[in-house]
C-alpha cells in the first residue's frame, strides 16, 4: 500500500494544482528520505525548478521539471502527499516539504518512513527495471503468454514483482487472481492460454475499478490528498474477507501466507 490505483489517485488529484508551479526550495528533517542525490545537492538542484508534468509509473509519482530534472516519489507503506498553505501547522510525520510559489507547499507525510524521494536527470536510474504498465497496450495477452510460460514462478509473488509488471501490490494481486479464478500458488508455466487471458482481464478489471473508486482506504493507511477515503475496499471480493462467504460459489475465503505475504482466495472456485 499504496498500489497503482492509489498512486494514480494522488497523481490525478495533485496534477492540476502543481502544473506550472515553481518549487522554491525543500525542507527536510530526515535526510534518509532523500535517496538521491545527497541532501545538499538535492536542495541546490531543485531550487526554482518548474513542474512541467506529473505522471505515474508503477507505484512511483514522476514529476518532470524544467532544466532536465525529474523528481520521483515512492510512497511505500504509508506515504501521503498533500498541498497545504504554509501557515497550516506541520504534522510531525511530515519529513519533506517542497515550498511552492503562492505560499503553499507539497508535504510528504510518512508515518512508517519507508517512502523515498529522488531527483535525477535520467529517470531510468530509478524506473529503468520496471515491467510494463498493466493498463497499457504493451500488457497484452501475447506478452503475458510469453512471459508467464517462460517462467516457472508462483503466480502471486510473480504478480508482486515490480520488474515483471509495475504497480500491483498485495491487495490487487489477490483480487485479480480471484477474478481470474486462479489459485495464488499456481506455477506461471502451468496456465492455459485462456487462463492467461482471464488473468490479464482480471488484473485490468480490478486496477480500473480501483482507480474509479479512488483507491482502497483500510485502517488509516491510505487517504486521498484531501484526507478523504477511497471506496475500493467496499468492492473487495477476497482481500480482508477471511472466513467470509465467497461471492461466487458456496466456498469460504481462506487466508494463507505465500511468499511472506497474507494471501486471500477461495479454494473452491479458484483452481
Ligand atoms: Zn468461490
Amino acid at each position: 500500500m499504496p498500489e497503482l490505483p492509489e498512486v494514480e489517485t494522488f497523481v490525478r488529484a495533485l496534477r492540476p494544482a502543481l502544473l506550472g508551479r515553481t518549487i522554491q526550495g525543500v525542507r527536510n528533517d530526515w535526510p534518509a528520505q532523500l535517496a538521491k542525490p545527497d541532501p545538499d545537492e538535492f536542495e541546490r538542484r531543485i531550487q526554482l525548478r518548474t513542474v512541467e508534468s506529473l505522471e505515474r509509473r508503477g507505484k512511483y509519482l514522476v514529476f518532470k521539471l524544467d532544466e532536465n530534472e525529474t523528481l520521483i516519489i515512492h510512497l511505500k507503506m504509508s506515504g501521503h502527499l498533500s498541498i497545504e498553505n504554509v501557515s497550516k501547522s506541520v504534522d510531525k510525520h511530515v519529513h519533506t516539504s517542497f515550498l511552492l510559489n503562492g505560499k503553499e507547499e507539497l508535504r510528504f507525510r510518512d508515518i512508517r518512513k519507508f517512502g523515498r524521494v529522488y531527483l535525477v536527470n535520467n529517470p531510468d536510474e530509478v524506473l529503468g527495471d520496471l515491467g510494463p504498465e498493466p493498463l497499457s497496450d504493451e500488457f497484452s495477452d501475447q506478452w503475458l503468454i510469453e512471459n508467464l510460460l517462460g517462467r516457472k514462478r508462483i503466480l502471486k509473488p510473480l504478480l508482486l514483482d515490480q520488474n515483471f509488471i509495475a504497480g500491483i501490490g498485495n491487495i490487487y494481486a489477490d483480487e485479480a487472481l480471484f477474478q481470474a479464478k486462479l489459485k495464488p500458488d499456481r506455477r506461471s508455466n502451468s496456465l492455459s492460454n485462456s487462463e492467461i487471458q482471464g488473468l490479464r482481464q482480471g488484473i485490468q478489471k480490478v486496477l480500473s475499478l480501483g482507480i474509479k473508486e479512488e483507491g482502497a482506504s483500510i485502517d488509516t493507511i491510505y487517504r486521498k490528498p484531501d484526507g478523504s477515503m477511497g471506496f475500493m475496499q467496499d468492492s473487495f471480493a477476497v482481500y480482508g474477507r477471511t472466513d467470509m462467504g465467497c461471492l461466487r460459489c458456496s466456498g469460504k475465503i481462506k487466508k494463507i501466507i505465500l511468499g511472506g505475504r497474507g494471501t486471500h482466495f477461495c479454494d473452491q472456485c479458484q483452481l
